[in-house]
């Protein structure tokens, strides 16, 4: 899969699954633009990338829950590279907290999860139409299912409405020739628990249980998943819009 002169924006890049991703489209020579809150962990990313393939990348400091810092990330993606391929909605936060929790925990999820995408994604919208180009968005096996034992309300809810969202714009696009995904990923190794609150013991039992209670027995690597942003980013997906993918080590069976 060649990336070259492709222009892909990566939300969340400076950990996890997005910081894989980042390497893996500069590994097929995409120019990346990196994006997330911490600095250092981005340029420690963009140092990844410019190994590659000897490409520099452009890292962007934003909060995404904040518009100006979203508008930001176009002003100097289009002014460092003047186009637009791919889009990766992968920023996300796993918000704990259920029903007698208070209304709070619903406004963070949805403001971090769920309203950056669509920003983002509008403001895309006129360079990928332009570029024929396509929107990931990283959603989790939480859009389909409750996960057993966390109070993880709101993070079910928001991203159950990104896989809406896919499904919509997918829809919506298509005649543009511009194709929506979703990824949904089950429990993957990154920084996700301890970004959500949990103590190291507490991440260790959820890791554990996870582990145990999927048919494979096994937790995702963040690689993975990448490979899977990629094949969906790249033309070998062209007949595959408003689809979301599961990867999840079969815990959706039991
Ligand atoms: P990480 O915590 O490792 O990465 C999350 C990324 O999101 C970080 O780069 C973080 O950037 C960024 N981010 C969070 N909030 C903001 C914000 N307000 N503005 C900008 N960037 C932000 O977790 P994962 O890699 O696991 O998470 C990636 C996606 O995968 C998420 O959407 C998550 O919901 C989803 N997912 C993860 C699963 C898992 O088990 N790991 C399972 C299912 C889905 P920074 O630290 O720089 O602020």
């Amino acid at each position: 899969m060649d990336f070259s002169n492709k222009v892909v924006i990566i939300t969340g890049a400076s950990s996890g699954i997005g910081a894989a991703a980042a390497v893996l489209f500069a590994k097929q020579s995409a120019k990346v633009v990196l994006v997330g809150r911490n600095e250092t962990a981005l340029l420690g990313i963009a140092k990844k990338c410019k190994d590659a393939k000897g490409i520099e990348p452009l890292t962007v400091r934003a909060d995404l829950t904040d518009e100006n810092n979203v508008k930001k990330i176009f002003y100097e993606t289009i002014e460092r590279f003047g186009r637009i391929d791919v889009l990766v909605n992968n920023a996300g936060i796993g918000f704990r907290g259920g029903i007698r929790d208070g209304i709070e925990v619903y406004d963070r999820a949805m403001a971090t999860n769920v309203r950056p995408v669509y920003l983002l994604t509008s403001l895309a919208t006129p360079y990928l139409v332009q570029s024929k180009g396509n929107v990931i968005n990283v959603s989790s096996v939480a859009a389909l299912k409750p996960i057993k034992d966390v109070a993880f309300l709101a993070y079910c809810m928001s991203k159950a409405a990104l896989d809406q969202f896919t499904r919509c714009v997918a829809l919506e696009l298509a005649g543009d020739g511009v194709r929506v995904n979703s990824v949904n990923p089950g429990a993957t190794k990154t920084n996700f628990a301890e970004a959500a609150g949990f103590s190291k013991e507490q991440t260790e039992k959820l890791y554990e249980n996870r582990d145990q209670n999927n048919p494979l027995r096994k937790m995702a690597k963040s690689e993975e998943v990448a490979d899977l942003i990629l094949y969906l980013a790249s033309d070998r997906a062209a007949s595959i819009t408003g689809a979301t993918f599961v990867i999840d080590n079969g815990e959706m069976l039991v």
